[in-house]
């Protein structure tokens, strides 16, 4: 089993907080274990808590579409959310709880090395962008290292707002131009070291 697996099955069993208490399903996410691209949302819904399974409900089919619009598929990216229990009534997830799971989303960021980690909503936001407001900075990536954290309004929240989710759909198109910069950082950054070494003789 690989550690990956292993870390979603001590998820389905977890307790560490109060949110084990009305679940159905823990939700751990779903995708391939070396996806380059990782959506972050808040926490499972209804759907997801009854079937274990990360945006499956009428938010789920959004972001189908949306990954559509850029050619990508449900099996090419890796989904998963900051708790990964239901909050009783779709309530917004307490700090307690997200830090209570934390420790499970850093593992699954460490172990998949997603280069592009879109995060949905305020509350992963939050994670690489504490104190922001999500309409000031939705769609402004930031690049850290040779990952880029990518700020997106969440697909259920824009179903509900026209104005938002014209600003997502705006947002996602964005994503091929961020890993194709990402590419050319990486190409021109390799090169570096070789122009030094070059220059040695
Ligand atoms: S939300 Fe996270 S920490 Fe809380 S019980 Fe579920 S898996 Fe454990």
């Amino acid at each position: 089993m690989s550690e990956l697996a292993d870390l979603c099955n001590q998820v389905q069993v977890c307790q560490k907080c109060i949110l084990s208490q009305g679940r159905t399903n823990a939700v751990p996410g779903q995708g391939p274990e070396d996806a380059d691209i990782m959506f972050i949302g808040e926490g499972p819904g209804f759907h997801e808590d009854r079937q274990g399974i990360p945006f499956v409900g009428a938010a789920g089919n959004y972001l189908n579409e949306l990954l559509a619009k850029i050619n990508l598929q449900r099996e090419d990216v890796y989904i998963t959310n900051v708790v990964k229990c239901r909050p009783p009534g779709n309530r917004d997830p307490q700090p307690q709880e997200i830090e209570a799971c934390r420790p499970y989303l850093d593992e699954q960021i460490a172990l998949i090395h997603p280069r592009l980690i879109v995060t949905l909503g305020r509350f992963s936001m939050q994670r690489y962008f504490p104190g922001a407001s999500i309409s000031r900075i939705h769609g402004q990536p930031k690049r850290v290292g040779n990952v880029i954290y990518y700020p997106m309004f969440h697909p259920a929240a824009a179903l509900h707002q026209p104005r938002w989710r014209s600003l997502l759909e705006e947002d996602i198109l964005k994503i091929p131009d961020l890993l194709a910069k990402l590419d050319e950082i990486e190409e021109e950054e390799s090169e570096i070291p070789q122009a030094e070494q070059l220059s040695l003789f």
